[in-house]
């Protein structure tokens, strides 16, 4: 009998059309990421020549209309993350911060003008995108960031410091979050940053996971953007829920996707690697790590299937998003860890791939709100009561 690799046949849920995107996408990712990732990952070195190569796929912009951007249906964007992140996390970051946060928040935030002016160009990778919300002071507390836009005449001036937005050392957009002098909540796209004085980035260094992305460290000085730069439809924080159900939703998925990954490099070594003259994978005990595995991962396909069914008829909530982000990321750390365990020391080889999904499981994890704050806002929506501001 061959290892079962799809426990509860997922693939049985996909349509004709998704299952050949979710094919083209693995083929991608097996044959031109897998081999040369790990050279990326030691040298933490961004991977932008393998993450370009997407580009001659039908998924950048995810579910965005118009523009150029890809129309995916809710399953299939999810799909594009699972398989990015099956494979490697970094390539997988690289993309998520372009198509789904930068061009998300464009697309889902801007005016027209805005939207044909700069999403055409980021749709086919020819300019690359960074979102930066977070700050040294202000991580989970993002409502409350520091960041300040005062408006000049038909200027945005702006003043503060962002940490860990993906691709901010190489992004040509940024999307700066700030505040004014009203106290408004805006998005401020910055072009071509590197020609501002006030401007620097640099990367995150010493990082464990998704080395082969860089996390930015920016200042902004008296960094001058035209007024005509502000997303026209953002004056909270809470304007930004519809971006982030997008991208958290998607977060899920690439758990899912690492959870997958993981699941079937431990099957397949499990029954190749010999031990006391057995497959180490007739052993009841390792039997159960796999068992516990497809579990998890059968359990975490179907939640986000059903997620991305509810997101299609515009239904879904955002305590049902964190949910599934929630324990989609601690299923795939917890998948992680146990096929690192499987593979022994070679789990702790970049060469077997799991070392460095194992790593990678970690800021699925932290990131698109942590496991506490996402736990915290499930929490509010199940029980009526809000355990945090
Ligand atoms: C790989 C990666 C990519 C990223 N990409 C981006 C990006 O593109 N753009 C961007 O803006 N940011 C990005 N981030 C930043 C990310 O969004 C933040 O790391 C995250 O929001 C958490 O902030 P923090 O790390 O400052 O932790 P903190 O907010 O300081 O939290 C520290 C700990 O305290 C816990 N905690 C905080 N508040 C509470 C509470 N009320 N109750 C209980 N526990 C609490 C947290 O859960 C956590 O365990 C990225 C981070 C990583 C790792």
């Amino acid at each position: 009998m061959a290892p079962t690799t799809d426990p509860f046949d997922f693939d049985g849920l996909l349509t004709p059309a998704q299952r050949d995107l979710r094919d083209r996408v693995r083929e991608y990712m097996e044959t031109e990421v897998k081999p040369r990732i790990n050279d990326y990952w030691e040298r933490g070195e961004v991977a932008l020549p393998l993450a370009l190569g997407l580009s001659e796929l039908p998924i950048v912009g995810g579910t965005l209309r118009g523009y150029d951007c890809a129309e995916l249906d809710n399953v299939s964007n999810g799909l594009v993350k699972y398989e990015l992140c099956r494979v490697d996390g970094s390539v997988g970051t690289i993309f998520s911060s372009h198509s789904g946060l930068a061009m998300g928040a464009i697309g889902l935030l801007g005016s027209e003008e805005q939207k044909r002016r700069w999403l055409p160009a980021m749709a086919s990778m020819e300019r690359m995108g960074a979102f930066c919300m977070t700050e040294p002071q202000r991580g989970s507390d993002a409502a409350h960031i520091q960041t300040t836009a005062r408006r000049d005449g038909a200027e945005y001036v702006l003043n503060g410091q962002k940490r860990w937005p993906g691709n901010g050392t190489i992004a040509d957009l940024l999307i700066i979050w700030a505040r004014d002098e009203a106290g408004h909540f805006g998005g401020f796209v910055l072009e071509d940053p590197a020609q501002f004085d006030g401007f620097t980035a640099s990367p995150i260094c010493g990082r464990i996971a998704k080395r082969a992305v860089h996390l930015a460290e920016i200042s902004l000085w008296d960094v001058r953007v035209p007024a005509a730069n502000r997303l026209a439809y953002c004056n909270s924080f809470s304007d930004l829920d519809t971006v982030f159900a997008q991208t958290r939703a998607g977060v899920a998925w690439e758990a899912v996707g690492l959870a997958d990954g993981c699941y079937e490099i431990a099957l397949q070594f499990a029954c190749r690697r010999e031990q006391f003259g057995r497959p180490i994978g007739a052993f009841q005990l390792i039997q159960a790590k796999l068992v516990e595995m497809a579990a998890g991962l059968s359990q975490a396909q179907l939640l986000v299937w059903r997620l991305a069914q509810l997101m299609e008829d515009g239904a879904a909530t955002a305590g049902q998003i964190s949910l599934a982000k929630q324990s989609c990321a601690a299923t795939a750390r917890r998948a992680a860890a146990l096929a690192r365990e499987i593979l022994g020391a070679r789990g702790l080889l970049l060469d077997n791939h799991v070392a460095r999904l194992f790593t990678d499981a970690e800021a699925t994890y932290t990131y698109e709100g942590t496991n506490e704050i996402n736990l915290l806002i499930a929490g509010r929506e199940l029980t009526g009561i809000g355990a945090f501001e």
